[in-house]
């Protein structure tokens, strides 16, 4: 499958793995928009939030407790962060591999965009 994050879980792509479990792993997104920029994927191939079946939501709270774990981690527990997940065209979702960004490090705008 021609899935860019599929490959970065098969290790065919290199990627500053920060975090691993049964399910998820975690690395810097290639274009950070914050000092803190992670994305936290699970390591199955679903494509969007709005593809993930109904019996795998807590694939999702999953994800929130490694955010969580990686806030932490990198110090910005405190001073707080976001976690966003993007789903489909409008929702600004680039890569088709469910993936919540973990941002931290500066002042976030409260403007949603
Ligand atoms: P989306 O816009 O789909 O929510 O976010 C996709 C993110 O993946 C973008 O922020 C983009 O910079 C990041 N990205 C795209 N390709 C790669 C890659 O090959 N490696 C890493 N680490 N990040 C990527
Ligand atoms: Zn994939």
């Amino acid at each position: 499958m021609d899935c860019i994050f599929c490959k970065i879980v098969a290790g065919e792509i290199p990627a500053d793995i920060r975090y691993e479990d049964e399910e998820l792993i975690a690395f810097p997104d290639i274009n950070p928009i914050a000092p803190i920029h992670l994305l936290i994927i699970p390591k199955k191939h679903i494509p969007s939030l709005i593809e993930l079946p109904e019996t795998e939501v807590s694939l999702v709270g999953k994800m929130a407790g490694a955010a969580n774990k990686l806030a932490e981690r990198e110090n910005i527990a405190e001073s707080g962060y976001r976690v966003v997940i993007n789903c489909g065209e409008q929702g600004g979702q680039g890569v088709f591999h469910l993936h919540m960004h973990l941002l931290g490090g500066r002042q976030l705008s409260h403007d949603m965009g």
